[in-house]
This record gives C-alpha cells, sequence and structure tokens, in this order.
C-alpha cells in the first residue's frame, strides 16, 4: 500500500510501552514509515508512563518544544497515547492546544481510525476506553521493526495486585491473559523471520493463566522453549510473591531461559514492604533468590528500589543498603517515590522531605554502581556468548551485544553481525558496560 507519511513515535517508560510502540508501527505500517528524528515527522506520536510524576512532566515540556515544528508545518499531527493518554484523556487537549490525538492503553487498534478523523474531519479527537477484555500483539512484523534479534512479545497485560504505591492497575486495567496459541503463532512468526530472542512481556508474567486450556506460565515456558530456532528466552516482570520453586526449576532445565531475572524488591524493610502492600517479607524473597543461585550458579538478578515511601525512616533505608551489598544485583532502576493519583499511597502523607529523598537516592545509585562495576572487573579477561543485537548507542563503530545472563558488551565489529551469537574477549570493564574483543 501506499505511504502517505513519516512518523516519529517517542517512547517512554516500562519494555510494555516499548512492546506497544511496535505495536502501534505494526498498526501505522501501510500509511507511515519512521521518521530519523521529529523534524521530519508527519505525525509525532508520545507514548508515555505515569508511573512516576515527572515522567508525566518531561511528556508535556516536549509537547511544547514541538511549537516551532507545528509553526512550520500546521499539517503535522500530534498525537499522545500510553499511560498519561489513559489517566489524563481529554485533559491533555484541554491543557495543550499542539496536540491533535489522544488514544488510551486499550485504543491503539482504533489509530488509524482516529488519524482519518483528524485529517478528514478536522478535529481534535480523544478515545479512551476503561478497560478491554482482549490482549491483542502486533501479530505480522512491521517492516521497521522485522531485522530485530531480539523481540517483545506480550502475554498479558493489567494487573491485580494493587501494590499502594502504582498506578498501573488503574491505567493498564486488571490482569488479563493472551491465549497460549495466539503467543505461539507471534513467536514462530517472529522467530522465523530471524529472531533468536523472545522476552516475554507482562506486569506479573508469574499469574499467568491461558484463558482456553488452563496452561500456567510454566506451561508457557515449555512451549516457547520447544519452538525450533529459538536460542534465548526471557520473562518480565516477576512478583516476588508469584516466584515459585517450581518456576526456578523450570528456568534452571528449560534450554532457551537465560539465566538472568528482573526480581523487583522495591525495598528491603519489612514495615516498608508492608506500607507497600507487596505481600512479601525480605526473608522470603532472600530464601528465593538463594533457590536461584542454588539451581542456577551463574543467574543475574536486577531490580527495582524506591526510596522515601510515606514512613521509611533512615534505618529502613540503611537495611536496603546494606541487601544490595548482600545480594549483589547487577543493576537496580531505583527512583524517589512520588505520589500517583488514585492509589493507595496517595492518600498517605508523603512524610519524607523531598531533600531527603534527594540525598538518599545517589546514594544507593552510587552504592550500585560500585557493586556493577565489581562484577564487570570479575569478568575482565573472560570469553562470553553474546547476541548481536545492534550498535552501540555512543559509538561509532561499535556493536553492542548480551550475554545470557544480561551483561552488555560493546565490541568493533561490522554490521552484518547484526543477529547472531559470537564470542568476545572482554578486555575493559566500564560501570555500565564491558568492553571486549570479538574471538576470531
Ligand atoms: S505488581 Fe504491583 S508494582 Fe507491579 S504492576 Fe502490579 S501493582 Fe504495579
Amino acid at each position: 500500500m501506499e505511504e502517505t507519511g513519516k512518523v516519529f513515535i517517542k517512547t517512554f517508560g516500562c519494555q510494555m510501552n516499548v512492546y506497544d510502540s511496535e505495536k502501534i508501527m505494526a498498526y501505522l505500517d501501510d500509511r507511515y514509515i519512521e521518521a530519523a528524528s521529529e523534524d521530519e515527522a508527519d505525525l509525532i506520536l508520545l507514548n508515555t508512563c505515569s508511573v512516576r510524576g515527572k515522567a508525566e512532566q518531561k511528556v508535556f515540556s516536549m509537547i511544547g518544544r514541538f511549537k516551532p515544528l507545528k509553526d512550520l508545518n500546521p499539517e503535522l499531527i500530534i498525537a499522545v497515547g500510553g499511560c498519561v493518554a489513559q489517566q489524563e484523556g481529554q485533559g491533555i487537549l484541554d491543557r495543550s492546544p499542539l496536540v491533535d490525538l489522544v488514544f488510551g492503553t486499550h485504543n491503539i487498534e482504533d489509530l488509524p481510525d482516529l488519524l482519518d478523523e483528524r485529517i478528514r474531519k478536522g478535529k481534535r479527537v480523544c478515545r479512551i476506553i476503561e478497560e478491554s477484555d482482549k490482549v491483542t500483539s502486533a501479530q505480522a512484523p512491521s517492516r521497521a521493526v522485522v531485522s530485530k534479534p531480539a523481540r517483545l512479545v506480550t502475554i498479558m497485560k493489567g494487573c491485580d495486585n494493587f501494590c499502594a504505591y502504582c498506578i498501573v492497575p488503574f491505567v493498564r486495567g486488571r490482569e488479563i491473559s493472551r491465549p497460549s496459541v495466539e503467543i505461539i503463532s507471534e513467536v514462530e512468526s517472529l522467530v522465523e523471520n530471524g529472531a533468536l530472542e523472545i522476552t516475554l512481556l507482562g506486569q506479573n508474567v508469574n499469574s499467568y493463566r491461558d484463558p482456553e486450556s488452563g496452561d500456567d506460565f510454566i506451561d508457557l515456558l515449555e512451549k516457547v522453549d520447544s519452538i525450533h530456532g529459538l536460542s534465548r528466552l526471557r520473562f518480565v516482570t516477576s512478583h516476588p510473591k508469584d516466584f515459585s520453586v517450581e518456576l526456578i526449576n523450570a528456568m534452571a532445565s528449560l534450554e532457551t531461559v537465560c539465566e538472568h531475572i528482573h526480581l523487583p524488591l522495591q525495598a528491603a524493610s519489612d514495615r516498608v514492604l508492608g506500607g507497600m502492600k507487596r505481600s512479601y517479607t525480605l526473608n522470603e524473597y532472600r530464601s528465593k533468590v538463594a533457590a536461584l543461585r542454588d539451581a542456577i550458579p551463574d543467574v543475574e538478578l536486577t531490580s527495582d528500589i524506591i526510596v522515601g515511601f510515606p514512613g521509611e525512616k533512615r534505618s529502613d533505608f540503611d537495611k536496603t543498603m546494606s541487601f544490595l551489598t548482600e545480594i549483589r544485583y547487577q543493576n537496580v532502576f531505583s527512583f524517589r517515590f512520588s505520589p500517583r493519583p488514585g492509589t493507595a499511597a496517595s492518600r498517605l502523607e508523603d512524610s519524607v522531605p523531598e531533600r531527603v529523598k534527594k540525598g538518599w537516592l545517589p546514594e544507593l545509585q552510587h552504592l550500585q554502581s560500585e557493586i556493577t562495576a565489581w562484577k564487570h572487573e570479575d569478568l575482565l579477561g573472560s570469553t562470553l556468548e553474546v547476541l548481536v543485537e545492534g550498535t552501540g548507542k555512543k559509538e561509532n563503530g561499535m556493536l553492542e551485544g548480551r550475554t545470557r545472563n544480561n551483561f552488555i558488551v560493546h565490541f568493533p565489529g561490522s554490521e552484518d553481525m547484526i543477529g547472531s551469537l559470537t564470542n568476545v574477549k572482554v578486555n575493559r570493564s566500564g560501570k555500565i558496560h564491558l568492553e571486549s574483543e570479538v574471538v576470531k
């Protein structure tokens, strides 16, 4: 079909949004090709995240920066989707006259119709449905993403956990699993098109339940693992309360499942965990990690931490600091608590002063970056197998690959290596990635 323009998609937030952006691209595939930058776009689409207040502010300040582009090209369409759109809806059109179109997290399939409405009728449009009982996929891989060797596949959406700080159940809805028949067929099609690695995505993958067959997450892992041509299988996110011995055993025995798990801790004080409504204690978390490391000795863990949750004291924060040293995470994504509208925590007194949160966060990040650097140093001189995923973002002529256990490695090489499994020898350790050379 004829292409009518160029689209620039800016994605904020989590893997789920990265996946949704791929899906958006697939739905626009017969009308738009990807623009290299916003300057050359006919459609600018912001796929937003509302997990943190700061991300929301970033969206509005970014919209403001598009004004000169809109002045130059009044036909330019600015669309806002994702979680901020789901939450604010019409409010975004009211707040920013630059925005033409707003669509919710359950309305991605409507995007071509909404664009028609905007283009043909000249109306500013907003479509938000509260919930949909379908988990859809990008199905046929779009031109824009077909050649990527590592792909995301959504297996469920929404969440029933209602952790006290989290807005996800409000903007993504209740937990709904996708039939495994659809998931398998999407993975098969991606593998046929060159994908070697698949990440199964959901807010809480451990509670996956096939609505047709009743299969659980382990059954699904077994099915995906047996797909011919797939080399690596990952999944995210696992809630610690649902991370079971059975799942650990499946991770250890299934050949494609990678030796890495993202297991969000959030805090290492039972008092704070209780306030967050996380449904596990530190000791329960600790024993699960021990069982995992017994079963898979080279497994690496990453995590999420929130600092400054209402009622958190310095002594609670110190527990988190010493737990980081005890567990030696490969990496941690850490954030200052900010109350999100509608959540249980938004009704609590935000008792930790902002200046205290602002002090704790870099303290924690500094400790974690030392731990990451030690882990990187331990790998100096070793040979690692990496999946070459693309070019290093900042360094020209450098390729970027990832080990099964999630270390990021840069090395010189030619672009025709992208999509292959290659052995590299580590010759420099950095804070974020390792540097290496290809083993001939
Ligand atoms: S498990 Fe908790 S933190 Fe994770 S998406 Fe659900 S409510 Fe949010």
